[in-house]
C-alpha cells in the first residue's frame, strides 16, 4: 500500500485517540471516548500489518488469539476490586513488549530501513531503560495490591540502591550510544534498568500507591513512544506520547491528592512508614447506632452527602446506595455524593462504580466543590471509607498522611460510617473521625446496611 495512505491512516488513528482521550476526561463522555480510541488502536494495528510487508501471518494469528484470550478471560472474571492490579500488570506488560520490541530492532537492525543509527540505538536504549524499569515497578505494585507481598524495605541497601542503579542505567544506555557495537552493555541495561524498577517500588508502602500506579502508567507510553522513535513508527510515537502524557497528569493530580510531590516521588522518595499507634484509641469512645436508630435521624435530614471508599467496592455496594439515595430523593433530601480522587483502589474507582450504578453525574461533586458544604450539611453518610476521611490527615503533623487534601466529612452535623469493624484502612492507621463526638458506626457488611436501610426507610 502507498506510504501516503498508510500515513493518512495513521492520522486517523492518531485524532482518533485524542478525541478519545478527551472523551475519558468525563464520566459522561467516557465510555464513548473509550470506543473512539479502541477504533483508533484497530486502524493503526491493520494498517501497522498492511504496511510492513509480513510474509507470513502464522505467529501474529497466534498471539492474537492467545493474547484476545487471555485479556478477554482476564477482563471478564476479574472482580472490581481486583481492576487496580490488573492494571498495574496491563502497565507492566506494557512497558516489557514496549521493551522486547526495540531490543529485537536494536540486536537485528537490518530488518530496519531509513532509521539513522543514532535514533535508533538511542530510543532503543531509552525504551530498554523505561520499559524494563515499568515491567518490574509495575510487578512490585501487583504484588503489593494483590497483598501477595506487604513488605516496606527501607534500608541503606535499597534506598542507595535505587539511586545507583539508576545513575548505571543511564550511564549505560550513554555508552551504549557511544559503542553500539558492545551489545554486553545493551543487556546490562536491560538488568540495571530491572533492579531500579523493583527498588523504586519496594520501599512505597502506606497510601502512596496511587501515584505509583499513574507514574508507571505514564512510563508504559513513554516507553512505547521510545520505541515508536526506535521503529520511525509515527504512530506509535504519537500513541505513546499521549499515554505518557496523561499518565503524567494523572500522576500530577494523584501527587496533589496525596500532597506529595512529583521530586520526591521521581527520586523514589514515597514511602510513608506505617503508623504504629494502635486501636487503643477507641477504647469505649464509640458510639454505635442501629439502621432503625439511623433513619430517625434520616427522617429530619434536608440535606446528605454521601462519601463512598474502597469497602463500598469490596461489598459492591453502590446500587443499594443508589436505591437509598433514591429513597431519600423522593422524601425531597437533597443527596449529594462526595468522590475523593483516591477513594478505592484506583484512579477513578468511586467513578466507575456510581457510574454503573446510574448515578447521575451532576450528583456527583468532587473533594474541592464538596468541602465547602459539609457544614451545612445534615448528615455524610461514609460507607467503606476510611484514610480518605481521616482527620489526622488535616490535624496531626506526625500522621503518615500528614497534608493529604480529605474529604471534611466530620463538619457533617452528623456523620454516620458504615464499616464491619475498627479495622484501619489502606494506610494502616487508626481513625478519630469513629470516636468523634458526632460520630456514629453502623458497623455491617455495606452492600447489607445499606439495604437495611432502605427497608427500614421504607417502613
Ligand atoms: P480505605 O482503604 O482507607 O478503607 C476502606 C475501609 O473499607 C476499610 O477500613 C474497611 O473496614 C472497609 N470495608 C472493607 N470491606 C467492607 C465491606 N464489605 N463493607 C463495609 N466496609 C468495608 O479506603 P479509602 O477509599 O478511604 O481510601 C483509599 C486508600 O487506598 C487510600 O489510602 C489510598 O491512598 C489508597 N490507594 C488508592 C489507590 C487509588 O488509586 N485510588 C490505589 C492504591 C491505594 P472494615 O474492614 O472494618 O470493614
Amino acid at each position: 500500500m502507498p506510504s501516503n495512505l498508510i500515513n493518512l491512516a495513521y492520522l486517523l488513528a492518531s485524532v482518533l485517540f485524542i478525541v478519545g482521550i478527551k472523551g475519558l476526561s468525563s464520566p459522561r463522555t467516557a465510555r464513548r471516548g473509550n470506543l473512539t480510541s479502541s477504533c483508533g488502536m484497530l486502524i493503526a494495528v491493520l494498517a501497522t500489518l498492511v504496511d510492513r510487508h509480513i510474509v507470513s501471518f502464522e505467529w501474529i494469528v497466534a498471539g492474537v488469539v492467545v493474547g484476545s484470550l487471555i485479556g478477554v478471560v482476564s477482563a471478564l472474571k476479574v472482580s472490581i476490586t481486583a481492576m487496580p492490579q490488573l492494571v498495574a500488570l496491563f502497565n507492566g506488560f506494557g512497558g516489557a513488549a514496549s521493551a522486547l520490541v526495540a531490543a529485537t530492532v536494536v540486536a537485528d537492525p537490518g530488518t530496519l530501513q531509513g532509521v539513522p543509527p543514532a535514533q535508533l540505538y538511542g530510543a532503543g536504549s531509552a525504551s530498554l531503560l523505561i520499559g524494563t524499569a515499568t515491567f518490574t515497578g509495575s510487578l512490585v505494585a501487583w504484588a503489593k495490591l494483590q497483598e501477595v507481598y506487604g513488605g516496606q524495605p527501607r534500608g541503606a541497601a535499597v534506598m542507595v540502591g535505587n539511586k545507583l542503579s539508576l545513575a548505571a542505567s543511564v550511564l549505560l544506555a550513554g555508552y551504549f550510544l557511544y559503542d553500539p557495537a558492545q551489545m554486553w552493555v545493551f543487556w546490562t541495561l536491560a538488568a540495571t534498568a530491572s533492579l531500579y524498577g523493583l527498588l523504586l517500588t519496594l520501599p512505597i508502602g502506606g497510601a502512596d500507591m496511587p501515584v505509583v500506579i499513574a507514574l508507571l502508567n505514564s512510563w508504559s507510553g513513554m516507553a512505547a513512544a521510545a520505541t515508536g522513535f526506535a521503529l520511525s513508527n509515527n504512530v506509535l510515537i504519537i500513541s505513546g506520547s499521549l499515554v505518557g502524557a496523561s499518565g503524567l497528569f494523572l500522576t500530577r493530580v494523584m501527587c496533589k491528592a496525596m500532597n506529595r510531590s512529583l521530586a520526591d516521588v521521581l527520586s523514589g522518595d514515597l514511602g510513608a512508614t506505617v503508623a504504629t499507634q494502635g486501636n487503643e484509641i477507641y477504647q469505649g469512645r464509640v458510639k454505635r447506632t442501629s439502621p432503625d436508630e439511623a433513619v430517625l435521624i434520616f427522617e429530619t435530614a434536608r440535606v446528605v452527602a454521601i462519601v463512598p471508599g474502597y469497602g463500598m467496592a469490596v461489598a459492591q455496594a453502590q446500587h443499594a446506595v443508589r436505591e437509598f439515595a433514591n429513597v431519600l430523593q423522593g422524601r425531597g433530601v437533597e443527596v449529594r455524593y462526595g468522590v475523593h480522587p483516591v477513594a478505592g483502589r484506583m484512579p477513578g474507582h468511586m467513578n466507575v462504580l456510581l457510574a454503573e450504578a446510574d448515578v447521575p453525574y451532576d450528583e456527583l461533586y468532587d473533594m474541592d466543590q464538596i468541602n465547602p458544604t459539609f457544614s451545612e450539611t445534615d448528615i455524610a453518610l461514609v460507607i467503606g471509607a476510611n484514610d480518605v476521611v481521616n482527620p489526622a490527615a488535616r490535624d496531626d503533623a506526625a500522621s503518615p498522611i500528614a497534608g493529604m487534601p480529605i474529604l471534611d466529612v466530620d463538619k457533617a452535623r452528623t456523620v454516620i460510617v458504615i464499616k464491619r469493624s475498627l479495622s484501619p484502612g489502606f494506610a494502616g492507621i487508626p481513625n478519630k473521625l469513629f470516636i468523634a463526638p458526632n460520630t456514629l458506626m453502623l458497623f455491617g457488611d455495606g452492600k447489607a446496611m445499606m439495604r437495611e436501610l432502605v427497608a427500614a426507610m421504607k417502613q
